[in-house]
């Protein structure tokens, strides 16, 4: 059924940079026989996923939607993908994305751009906007996404999906390639929350191959689910809901903030004021940890490698050059600098010293806030084509979304009703460390 959906609508949306039909039917028959012999029994088994394509899957093509990994099929699986695994998953194939996760609408890809299943004229989000289009349009059941700065959170919001980014740290990177390390983390897109914590428990994992793993006293992802938001201290930032935020965004959000006060729910404003730092702090230490994560890809270990060349450094030099594309290239050149010697202290230093301030003032507002709420993105899906011709203006559409992985918080966003164009809006829940249960709680309860 999967397989017969994609067929249907994959010509128009472009979900997949690969699909591994045959690979799916034999794992089916597999977990089928496994099911019957009652080896497996969880609430995953049997149903079917879409991979980002920046998570390494044995045997099946991995490419993180770059012309340099265009024929990278890894040795090995990563660990999110084999916990899924084990739940009896069956993977349908490996989604589409920005570049190496660098963007917010999934047109930097390689392989073409991926379009939002509720207007095909407009961008499902990014990086991970082929997981969340894929679930969005019914070719898969759920899938998984990556989200360095926003990128589960802010296409799940323009598909109209449910995505959470958990605390980092949850889920292992082993086998995740990487692009900012100290903020990459996995975690599930799903139709509802329901979904998504149930998920989030089968990925979960304490794992000595990723040295950021923490291993968590609470697993119990799903006994979060409870219809009560009674006494919850719920915290809205106004820097949340000032200048910038389209107005149909801001009324959706504050008409969904009113169901979960109905249903009990204390509800408070605050001033997140650093916030507004975080956009520069997030671009100078990804692209500080990006230059220096994709300096493997040199045509010698992994993918691509140029036909003609003149000695060692040439090689490097036309590899990489027609291996990564535009937005790629900015962001290792801005790493690069940043990191450079006379402009470590001014840039890259000063940026960690931002973070360090926006985790405290979080640490402020959890003392007094189970949970706080704003807009995923600050519009609904903008046109396809209009906003890669403006990095800066695309750069600033993250506002809402990468403090959280500056601070390492977890992040929920869920579908809150469309705009008059019929675009899906999305409600931010962000939790303290290691809270997820508060925003599952408050999200089904919405829910
Ligand atoms: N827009 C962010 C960026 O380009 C998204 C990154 C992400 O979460 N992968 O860096």
């Amino acid at each position: 059924a999967a397989f017969a959906q994609i067929e249907a609508v994959e010509s128009d949306i472009n979900s997949y940079v690969t699909l591994d039909k045959e690979g799916a039917r034999k794992r089916a028959e597999e977990v089928q026989r496994l099911i019957d012999a009652g080896e497996l029994t969880g609430p995953l088994a049997g149903v079917p996923v879409a991979v980002k394509d920046n998570m390494c899957t044995e045997g099946i093509r991995t490419t993180c939607s770059s012309k340099i990994l265009e024929n990278f099929k890894p040795t090995f699986t990563s660990e999110a993908v084999l916990n899924l695994e084990k739940a009896g998953a069956v993977i349908l194939g490996k989604t589409n994305m920005d570049e190496f996760a660098m963007g917010s609408t999934t047109e930097t890809s390689y392989y073409g751009a991926t379009k939002n299943p509720h207007n095909t004229n407009h961008v499902p989000g990014g990086s991970s906007g082929g997981s969340c289009a894929a679930v969005a349009a019914g070719e898969c059941s759920y899938a998984l996404g990556s989200d360095t700065g926003g990128s589960i959170r802010q296409p799940s919001s323009f598909c109209g999906v449910v995505g959470l980014k958990p605390t980092y740290g949850t889920v292992s990177r082993y086998g995740l390639i990487a692009y900012g390390s100290s903020l990459d983390q996995i975690g599930p897109v799903a139709k509802d929350v329901t979904d998504c914590a149930t998920i989030l428990e089968a990925i979960a994992s304490h794992d000595t191959k990723d040295s950021t793993s923490v291993k968590r006293e609470d697993y119990d992802f799903t006994g979060a689910l409870v219809d009560d938001v009674k006494g919850m201290k719920i915290g809205l930032p106004r820097d949340y809901f000032g200048e910038g935020l389209d107005p149909e965004v801001k009324a959706a959000v504050q008409r969904a903030v009113k169901v979960l006060e109905e249903k009990g729910a204390v509800v408070e404003e605050f001033d997140l004021g650093l916030v507004k730092y975080a956009i520069p702090a997030y671009y100078v230490i990804a692209s500080a940890e990006a230059s220096s994560n994709l300096e493997r890809f040199d045509g010698v270990k992994y993918g691509h490698r140029a036909a003609d060349y003149d000695g060692l450094h040439s090689m490097y030099k036309k590899t990489r050059s027609e291996g990564f594309g535009a937005e790629v290239k900015r962001r290792i050149m801005l790493g690069s600098f940043v990191l450079s010697s006379g402009y470590y202290d001014a840039y890259y230093l000063k940026a960690l010293r931002t973070k360090a301030l926006i985790k405290a003032e979080f640490d402020k507002a959890f003392a007094k806030y189970d949970v706080i709420i704003g807009p995923a993105a600050p519009t609904t899906a903008p046109e396809l084509g209009k906003s890669l011709s403006d990095p800066i203006k695309m750069y600033l559409g993250d506002i809402y979304t990468i403090s959280l992985n500056l601070a390492g918080l977890p992040g929920m966003s869920v579908p809150v009703g469309c705009d008059s164009k019929g675009l899906p809006i999305g409600m931010q829940l962000i939790g303290d460390c290691f809270k997820e249960k508060n925003i599952i709680r408050a999200g089904y309860t919405y829910e």
